[in-house]
């Protein structure tokens, strides 16, 4: 399988219950390594830009809202088959369809409020991280 990189966020909700450790001591437990992790406070134009793939989507304005609501965290990752283990781990998007143990099962309130993003191909995880990341900062 191939190394490869996934952006994870801890998302305000997240932040907001001080669950950063908790759920990042969940992933590096799965065997993921952190290239690249800081806390910053989106704008409404990054988070817009972030999710512009959902932008005629209903649930959009709202998105926005929660994701400007507060600091998040960005962490960039690494792994064999990064993408779609991190994405088993988490759980699907809605926490009352995620798998027993996952971390949207654990934490999550619901389908808006998620608690943690995952990019859903190799290509979009070197994307999504270079959006929050230079080169410098991935070590
Ligand atoms: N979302 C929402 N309502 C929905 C679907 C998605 O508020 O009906 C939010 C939720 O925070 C989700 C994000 O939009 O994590 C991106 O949606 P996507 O379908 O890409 O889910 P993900 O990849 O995060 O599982
Ligand atoms: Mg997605």
């Amino acid at each position: 399988m191939a190394v490869e990189r996934t952006l994870a966020i801890l998302k305000p909700d997240c932040v907001r219950k001080n669950l950063q450790g908790e759920v990042l001591a969940r992933i590096q437990k799965a065997g993921f390594n952190v290239l690249g992790f800081k806390q910053i406070r989106l704008t409404r134009e990054a988070a817009g830009a972030f999710y512009a793939v959902h932008k005629s989507r209903p649930f959009y304005s709202g998105l926005v809202d929660f994701m400007t609501s507060g600091p998040c965290v960005p962490i960039a990752l690494e792994k064999e088959n990064a993408v779609a283990d991190y994405r088993t781990l988490i759980g699907a998007t809605d926490p009352k369809e995620a798998a027993e143990g996952t971390i949207r099962k654990l934490f999550a309130d619901n389908k808006g409020e998620n608690v943690v993003h995952g990019s859903d191909s190799p290509e979009n995880g070197k994307i999504e991280i270079a959006f929050f990341f230079s080169e410098s900062e991935l070590v």
